[in-house]
């Protein structure tokens, strides 16, 4: 089972996929997660994103689908895999589905979640993670048990550097700009399933469970 998660930043992509990832028992892959702990670890990958990343922008189409490449040949990746904040742009979507072919694989459901701006800037300001687990918690909507720490890990939840309202609002603009085509490459094959992401986190995990129960 192969689940792409679309939808601007924001909109639940990361809080759905890691809840998906213990019902379906496989491995969600956010290349943002990914790009941060490159950051933290000082790598080359780590720095061709970091400034890019901290201003909102995309980083190159190589640095991540060089990153996702190498991680889908893992282990864990055999039985399936939940993609969160991958492919952003048109380019990525093609070379996904390239490595998939040759490895006789193909996407089986996308999943868009649609949340209007306004609503997504207050989500961001409210937002804190956890960068061991992948976890992600909101002070008011999805707290944490513990205030300040991760349900799963007990380490310290940090505020993203680039959810400051004005990068918020950047990063929205970029997803404007690039999402309506690969949304009409997934629609094209009827592989897209649009979802509602204002509801609660328990009601929009439920609309998307039933999608995938769907055959
Ligand atoms: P994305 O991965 O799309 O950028 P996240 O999953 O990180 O989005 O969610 C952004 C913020 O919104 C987080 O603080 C998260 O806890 C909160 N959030 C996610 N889904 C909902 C929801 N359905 N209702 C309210 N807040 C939500
Ligand atoms: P996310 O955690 O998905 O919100 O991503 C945070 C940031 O990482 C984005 O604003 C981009 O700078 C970068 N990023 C993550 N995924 C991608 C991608 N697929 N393509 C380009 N840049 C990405």
């Amino acid at each position: 089972m192969i689940i792409v998660f679309m939808g601007p930043p924001g909109a639940g992509k990361g809080t759905q996929a890691q809840i998906l990832q213990e019902n379906l028992q496989i491995p969600k892959l956010s290349t943002g997660d990914m790009l941060r702990a490159a950051i933290t670890a000082g790598s080359e990958v780590g720095k061709k994103a970091e400034a890019l990343m901290k201003n909102g922008d995309l980083v190159p189409d190589e640095v991540v689908v060089g990153i996702i490449k190498e991680r889908i040949i893992q282990a864990d990746c055999a039985t399936g895999f939940i993609l969160d904040g991958f492919p952003r742009t048109i380019n990525q979507a093609q070379a996904l589905d390239k490595m998939l072919k040759d490895n006789n694989l193909i996407v089986d459901k996308v999943i868009c979640l649609d949340v209007n701006p306004d609503i997504i800037v207050a989500r961001q300001a409210g937002r804190r993670i956890a960068s061991k687990s992948g976890c992600v918690y909101h002070v008011e909507h999805n707290p944490p048990k513990v205030p300040g720490k991760c349900d799963v890990s007990g380490e310290d939840l940090i505020q993203r550097d680039d959810d400051k309202e004005d990068v918020v609002r950047h990063r929205l603009e970029i997803y404007a700009d690039t999402v309506k085509p690969i949304l009409e490459y997934y629609e094209s094959q009827s592989l897209l399933h649009n979802v509602k992401g204002t509801s609660s986190v328990e009601a929009v995990k439920t609309e998307i469970l039933s999608i995938i129960n769907q055959k």
